[in-house]
């Protein structure tokens, strides 16, 4: 279970353990939580008080500090993970469904001719077709795209990446995918 760590203008920074979570909270850092609580923590107790601290961590929570990410900069990293996420694990040629083990990550334009490992340039597809079409274009293969690559946004990227996403950080994450996104197909 992982926590969204968002700046304090609400973008995502990064998934953080509930104990790097705890950590921020008693630096005093989180400036607002959303999403549910999702778990306590049980501190020391106050010398002179007698009581307990507690820290109660919840799914989203914005810290204060400067954004290490420029939303508009970012190009998310490219995974084999992340692409097969994206492509919903079907292959780009027969459409199948696969399992990620069955799946290779697809050169559209093959390195053979200069096509270059980039969001854009690659899509999923199964070890059959991936064979079959070898080091050729989809047109010189004559195996035509079922669907186009993209760019995953930073929000996106966010879903990509963590595969125990909690439903009301799915929620805010979708709420600013763009509509072409093939996450809401
Ligand atoms: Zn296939």
């Amino acid at each position: 279970m992982k926590v969204l760590k968002l700046s304090a203008q609400g973008l995502p920074q990064s998934w953080i353990s509930l104990e790097q979570a705890v950590l921020h909270y008693a630096a005093d850092e989180v400036r607002w939580e959303m999403g549910a609580r999702i778990a306590t923590f049980h501190g020391g107790h106050n010398a002179i008080t007698g009581n307990q601290s507690i820290i109660t961590v919840n799914s989203i929570i914005g810290t204060k500090g400067v954004p290490n990410i420029n939303p508009f900069e970012l190009k998310p990293g490219l995974t084999n993970s992340k692409l097969f996420t994206r492509d919903r694990n079907v292959c780009a040629y027969c459409g199948g469904h696969f399992f990620e083990e069955h799946l290779t990550r697809e050169h559209i334009i093959p390195f053979a001719q200069n096509g270059i490992d980039s969001w854009m340039n690659v899509v999923t597809a199964c070890r059959p077709c991936n064979h079959r079409k070898s080091s050729r274009t989809p047109e010189q293969a004559h195996m035509p795209l079922l669907y186009t690559p993209y760019v995953p946004s930073l929000w996106e990227d966010f879903i990509l990446r963590n595969r125990r996403i909690l439903v009301d950080q799915m929620e805010f994450l979708m709420a600013h995918v763009p509509k072409t996104s093939r996450l809401l197909s």
